[in-house]
């Protein structure tokens, strides 16, 4: 089973075993060290265990086969011979730091422990020969804080309640000797007090967990790689991948990497750097670094962190000094390996670097996250400078990116009106409003509850992960650009603010305060993440729609795509807003519309009337009165779509759904139909249908009761001819529901055909149509070839395809979809993405089915996979005609249509 692979390759020193291609051995972090090694850029030496070995290291219960310890061993020793320095010697150790990498990047998900091989045995030698005791004890210190938290607590299992970490008990006991001082910064503690400080560590560290710190460089390394291993299954790296859909086979790598120190003094530094802004896209080398500090400091949000630049200061920043005038050759060379990173990868780079006695270092480089609008910013420069083409601009934002763009941003007008009580760092853009919680746990209460929230922190950590995705926007008092709350809800294209520092919180009374005014939880906040200012008030929002550089970017995108996209819309509102984001037609308008929502009393009241008639005269009569406004809210939605499509469908929910409820309603309805209250509800209740979604609705309806299809037919064509006779160019579809079987679209057609006569030669204009179908019930969709024959054209109904295929019902499936996915039956909610193997399956049927009788059959789908990428690429694949989605899925669609045209062509 452990046959003879390689499990080792060794980077640095500018030559490299691995290269930028192999993510999937080496994880994304090997990869680019080895990539960067190869450019010849400085990277420490040390070698990568691959995501292999991570799989193995499971398959042996924890445990490494003989092959591997003797390809590590002979791999540091390699990487020792580089550094001229040997690991676990006593003149002069080579330190290691251990970190973990998978194949696409899990900020803050897994743990990397630096500083390994500081123990008694090595400390003296060290120190020796650095001359610099605090150093060496502010780096054992640090090995302590993380070993213990990831080697001895995490990878154990061990859960401890809150706020009784070990890492957080280390801390603690580090705040109090700052207190005890009167120090501010870490970097004030001297090297006597961290020789202590590390003393007291060890005793901690022993009485919480139990046990000893590990005191061999040896036993430290393989803890560490051990403990990566483990980090994979841990409890946060879980729940990352499931928002995230990644795999939990994948495993992760290991690198082994020869320390280099930022924290030696005021020429030592360490930073993290994006070539171009995350947040807004902007082209200017944009980050962050500290003096005199190591690895995770500047993403921790210890202090807050030094602009890299002039050109990049803000607010908050302005009054410290930047890299380029602090070490202005370092930063040359620096943004010489910007360029040259982003010239290789042809993207964005989200840069790691440290910098030991003045010498650059750099220890990461990746495709950087960033926002929607920053996504969009940079396709389109990237675009216009010629590094990138059309179709790579096309893939460059996501679909969840585009959306992210067409989230609200803070109404400018209302914006203008509020006072700003508090500014931070703008760490991700957009606009988010909602009432304020302190906790992880609160916030997802209150958005299981409906609620939009505002998660307000010190900062963030991992742990915080699954609050964070349930607020609206995040706001966090400490930490920079590039601290875990940024990088996290940018990821998402979340609203976020952080750095906010004049914000005192109080956790136990669940408030926080500005200057001398406190606000409890549950007050409104609004925050606008572009700018990171904090309202104390509940703003209005507004979408981001218009923004030219949009509007190009989809000009670009409709290039390549072949799926037609139409909109479900059944007012003049919603069609205009489609048609504003790209409609190519109404692939949806449900005649019940006009009996929900506004303006509906009047027709609702009439649409009673008829359900409740007893005889054919009353139900005519009723009908006579319902038809202008049926005939009106079709008109509205022809005109305003004129010269493109739409597809009416006739009513079809089961009848109960309208029959009035409560005593006020029944009563008008008896004084209308001239009848008692009591028999009102004895109509009612022989409406009543145990199973309704399988009951008397759609086609089944019209069957009963033709004069409800021709008055629908009738309000159609006449609406049509009267367009026709203001000049205009209607082109209606008509669209039956709930079909079965053939029979029932010809009975349908002779009834349409006839009172299309009949307006044609009551108004003199000649009427043309289409006649088509819904399939949505799997017979139809297996009798397409005979459905085809009456109807010219198909529009699946995938919701209701999938209900009837599984047998779900979509309204009670919440009860147990989530026990189905937690089980891994189901790989997805077919509700939410197309189930290809069945319902896609009969799709595919239909379509074939029907243009075997047909070849010009047009097939298009509506309900929600229309806007849902994933369904897109499918329905692409399968030779659908155009989809159908919201309005606001419009544009969403157009680029997931696009992109699977490019992908399907690659
Ligand atoms: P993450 O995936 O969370 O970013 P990393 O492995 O990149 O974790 O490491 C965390 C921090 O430690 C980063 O700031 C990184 O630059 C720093 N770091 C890692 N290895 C070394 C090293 N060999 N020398 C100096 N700093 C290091
Ligand atoms: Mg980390
Ligand atoms: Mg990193």
């Amino acid at each position: 089973m452990f046959e003879n692979k390689k499990r080792v390759y060794r980077f640095g020193g500018k030559i490299a075993e691995g290269d930028g291609t192999m993510r999937e051995l080496l994880g994304g972090k090997g990869a680019n060290l080895a990539e960067m090694s190869k450019l010849g850029m400085p990277v420490p030496a040390g070698f990568t265990i691959t995501t292999e070995c991570c799989a193995e290291y499971y398959e042996l219960g924890g445990g490494y086969t003989e092959q591997l310890k003797k390809d590590v061993a002979s791999a540091l020793e390699a990487t020792e011979k580089q550094m001229g320095k040997k690991f676990g010697d006593p003149e002069d150790p080579l330190l290691v730091s251990c970190r973990s990498g998978a194949r696409s990047s899990m900020p803050g998900m897994m743990d990397t422990i630096l500083n390994i091989g500081l123990c008694s045995a090595t400390l003296p030698g060290m120190i020796k020969k650095t001359g610099n005791p605090r150093f060496v004890y502010d780096a054992y210190r640090r090995l302590i804080m993380m070993y213990s938290d990831v080697v001895m607590e995490k990878a154990e299992g061990i859960e401890p309640e809150d706020g009784q970490g070990i890492r957080q008990q280390l801390d603690r006991m580090m705040e109090e000797l700052k207190e005890a001082r009167g120090y501010k910064s870490d970097t004030e503690i001297t090297a006597e007090e961290l020789k202590d400080l590390c003393a007291k560590f060890k005793v901690k560290v022993k009485e919480v967990l139990g046990v000893e710190f590990p005191d061999t460089a040896e036993a430290q390394l393989w803890g560490s790689i051990g403990g990566v291993f483990k980090s994979w299954n841990g409890k946060r790296a879980i729940a990352y991948r499931r928002i995230e859909k990644i795999p939990d086979d994948w495993g992760t790598a290991v690198n082994v990497q020869s320390m280099v120190f930022g924290n030696m003094g005021e020429t030592s530094a360490t930073g993290v750097a994006f070539s171009r802004n995350p947040a807004t896209g902007d082209n200017k080398f944009y980050g962050e670094w500290l003096i005199n500090a190591q690895g995770e400091d500047v993403v921790a949000g210890i202090r807050t962190p030094n602009p890299l630049n002039e050109a990049t200061k803000t607010e908050q920043n302005k009054h410290l000094q930047s890299l380029e005038t602090a070490m202005p050759e370092v930063y040359k060379e620096l943004d010489a390996i910007r360029k040259r990173l982003e010239e290789h990868f042809h993207d964005m780079q989200d840069i790691e670097f440290t910098i030991q006695e003045g010498h650059l270092w750099m220890l990461q480089c990746r495709i950087g996250k960033r926002t929607g609008i920053a996504a969009l910013q940079m396709a389109m420069d990237m675009l216009s400078e010629g590094m990138i083409d059309e179709k790579e601009a096309v893939m460059r934002v996501s679909p969840a990116q585009l959306d992210e763009i067409l989230h609200p941003i803070l109404d400018p007008a209302s914006e203008k009106k509020a006072e700003v009580i508090a500014k931070g760092l703008p760490a991700s853009p957009g606009g988010a409003v909602g009432t304020i919680v302190f906790t992880s746990e609160a916030a997802m209460e209150a958005a299981a509850a409906g609620k939009k929230v505002i998660l307000i922190r010190e900062e963030t950590s991992p742990e915080d992960i699954e609050g964070m995705r349930a607020s609206a926007g995040i706001l966090t008092t400490r930490g920079g650009m590039t601290s875990h709350a940024a990088l996290v809800a940018r990821g998402w294209g979340k609203c976020c603010i952080v750095g906010c520092e004049s914000m005192k919180i109080n956790l136990a009374g669940k408030s926080v305060s500005f200057g001398g005014t406190t606000y409890k939880e549950g007050d409104w906040f609004s925050l606008n993440g572009a700018k990171g200012y904090v309202y104390a008030t509940k703003l209005d929002t507004m979408d981001a729609s218009e923004n030219p550089l949009f509007i190009r970017f989809m000009e670009i995108v409709d290039k390549f795509r072949r799926l037609g996209i139409r909109t479900n819309a059944d007012t003049p509102e919603d069609a205009a807003r489609a048609l504003a984001f790209g409609a190519e037609g109404i692939g949806l308008f449900r005649i019940e519309h006009m009996f929900y929502g506004k303006n509906s009393e009047t027709p609702l009241s009439k649409l009673r009337k008829m359900i409740l008639s007893d005889t054919n005269e009353e139900r005519k009569a009723a009908l006579a009165e319902l038809e202008p406004f049926m005939k009106a809210s079709v008109k509205s939605t022809l005109k305003i779509m004129n010269g493109k499509p739409v597809v009416f469908r006739l009513l079809d929910p089961p009848l109960h759904e309208f029959v009035p409820k409560g005593v006020e309603k029944e009563k008008e309805l008896a004084t209308e139909l001239g009848i008692s209250v009591a028999d009102v509800e004895k109509r009612g209740e022989n409406l009543h249908e145990v199973n309704p979604m399988m009951g008397h609705r759609g086609v089944r309806l019209h069957v009963t009761y033709p004069l409800i299809a021709e008055t629908q037919y009738r309000a159609i064509f006449t609406a049509q001819a009267e367009l026709q006779q203001e000049g205009l160019h209607p082109i209606p579809e008509i669209m039956i529901p709930v079909t079965v079987s053939e029979r029932e679209l010809r009975f349908q057609k002779a009834i349409c055909e006839k009172i299309r006569e009949q307006v044609e030669q009551s108004t003199g204009e000649a009427l043309v149509y289409k006649f088509g179908t819904m399939i949505e019930i799997p017979r139809a969709a297996l009798t397409a070839d005979r459905m085809a024959r009456t109807a010219e054209f198909f529009s699946f109904g995938t919701n209701d395809l999938t209900q009837m295929t599984f047998g779900f019902s979509r309204d009670d499936v919440g009860t147990f979809m989530g026990d189905y996915l937690g089980n891994k039956i189901l790989d997805g909610d077919p509700f939410q993405t197309i189930d290809v193997k069945a319902v896609g399956k009969l799709v595919e049927l239909g379509i074939r089915g029907g243009r075997s009788k047909r070849p010009d059959l047009k097939c298009g789908v509506c309900g929600e996979h229309g806007g849902d990428p994933d369904s897109v690429h499918f329905f692409n694949k399968i030779g659908v005609d155009y989809v159908s989605c919201s309005p606001f899925r419009v544009p969403i669609a157009r680029l997931s249509a696009a992109q699977a045209a490019i992908k399907q062509s690659a």
